[in-house]
């Protein structure tokens, strides 16, 4: 029986797993979950799952749930995510919350000698270095839920690492792909939700369709795999078939093909090396989809992949200040308080504002991460819709 902490479990991925782990209840429980503010779909969880541990995100709904469910323990905010994440009984922590508020009890799960089964990129992305460190020093498995990253460790496996030419990541391409940058001025939330080949939370919807999200995987990727980002190429597969590939150095080619269905990349980080039927499998027959096309990716139509490999390379905190201010960007989008292109300058503005000259710390990292979130709050309240 393995034991989950499930942090995020009311969101696109949290549901995704909850479907996973119920259809094999005697190989899976959920020992702990937290979610933020969705008390209707909380309660329904905590009824299904029976956790002992819940976290919440406020004082309010702790008092509430703690009245209707009296034998399970709650928590609040930072401090009750970091205990769902290191309960004693816990073997894997799904990090299925969104935005860089995962670190802190990613971070305190690896020092507990927590397996990560890790959907939360923006974790990776701002503090890959020591979050990678500590797994390697805890002797703690990082296994991939992002469905690009899935792909690409099911592609490696055997393989010997001076064996890799490449990494090839498949980008969907969003809900703008066909458009010129001129159409996406006057773009609407509603417009940017509706993407082509996924359904998902809110953020990584826009994220897909400025492409940050593809830099965000990028950067993801040279943690998980180690990989120099010279060799982590990106191509444009409108399919969404192909989840990702590898090249080794003889010129073949891997590559991982499937529906584009969330639970096979869950299932596969929890029964990882072993494979298990998927209940109500969604229909895949290639003779159906007949065609795969790739195009290669235009950096000057999605300025943030371009921008990815820069903050990547530079290292240090860049990564961080690149996603602490597309997570207050997009968000102010997706609150109506900025209008689309909007988005891509404050993001490349915080790059170009942030200068770094010495080698810095985790603690500098975290500082750096709410200095950029609060200099970008404020350009948005002085020049937002300018
Ligand atoms: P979502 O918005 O649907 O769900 C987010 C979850 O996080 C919810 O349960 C919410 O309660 C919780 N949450 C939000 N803000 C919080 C806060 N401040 N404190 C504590 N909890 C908070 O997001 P999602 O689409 O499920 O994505 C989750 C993560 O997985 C993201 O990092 C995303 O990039 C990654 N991911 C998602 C998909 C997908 O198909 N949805 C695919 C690959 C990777
Ligand atoms: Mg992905």
């Amino acid at each position: 029986m393995k034991k989950i902490a499930l942090l995020g479990a009311t969101g696109s991925i949290g549901t995704n797993t909850v479907e996973v782990v119920t259809a094999y209840p005697e190989l899976f429980q959920i020992t702990s979950l937290t979610f933020h503010s969705n008390e209707e779909k909380g309660t329904v969880l905590i009824e299904q799952l029976n956790p002992k541990f819940v976290g919440v995100g406020s004082q309010k709904l702790k008092a509430e749930l703690s009245k209707r469910f009296p034998t399970v323990e709650f928590g609040v905010g930072e401090s009750g995510l970091i205990k769902a994440a290191t309960l004693e009984e816990v073997d894997v922590v799904l990090t299925a919350i969104s935005g860089s508020v995962g670190l802190a009890p990613t971070m305190k799960a690896i020092e507990s000698g927590k397996d990560i089964a890790l959907a939360n990129k923006e974790t990776l992305v701002m503090a890959g270095q020591w979050v990678m460190e500590a797994a390697a020093k805890n002797n703690v498995k990082v296994l991939p839920v992002d469905s690009e990253h899935s792909a690409i460790f099911q592609c490696l496996e055997g393989q010997k690492v001076e064996n890799l030419r490449e990494l090839v990541i498949t980008a969907s391409g969003g809900s703008f792909r066909d458009l010129t940058r001129d159409e996406l001025k006057t773009v609407t939330l509603e417009q940017a939700l509706q993407h082509p080949n996924w359904s998902m939370g809110k953020k990584i919807t826009i994220d897909s369709s400025t492409m940050m999200n593809k830099g965000l995987e990028v950067i993801e990727a040279h943690w998980l795999f180690g990989t120099d980002y010279d060799k982590i190429k990106v191509v444009l597969h409108k399919e969404s078939i192909v989840h990702s590939m590898i090249v080794l150095e003889d010129g073949a080619y891997l590559a991982q093909l499937g529906p584009s269905d969330m639970r096979e990349p869950i299932q596969f980080a929890l029964t990882y090396p072993d494979r298990l039927p998927i209940k109500n499998e969604k229909m895949f027959d290639l003779t159906q989809i007949a065609q795969l096309n790739f195009e290669p990716m235009d950096f000057d139509r999605f300025p943030m992949l371009a921008l990815a490999y820069v903050v990547g390379k530079k290292g240090g905190a860049y990564p961080t200040v690149y996603n602490a201010a597309n997570e207050i960007a997009a968000t102010a989008f997706i609150d109506g308080k900025i209008s689309y292109l909007k988005i891509e300058q404050f993001v490349q503005k915080a790059v170009d504002h942030y200068q770094e000259t010495t080698e810095i710390t985790l603690a500098e990292v975290i500082a750096i991460d709410k200095q950029t979130r609060t200099i970008v709050e404020r350009w948005i309240k002085e020049e937002g819709r300018l």
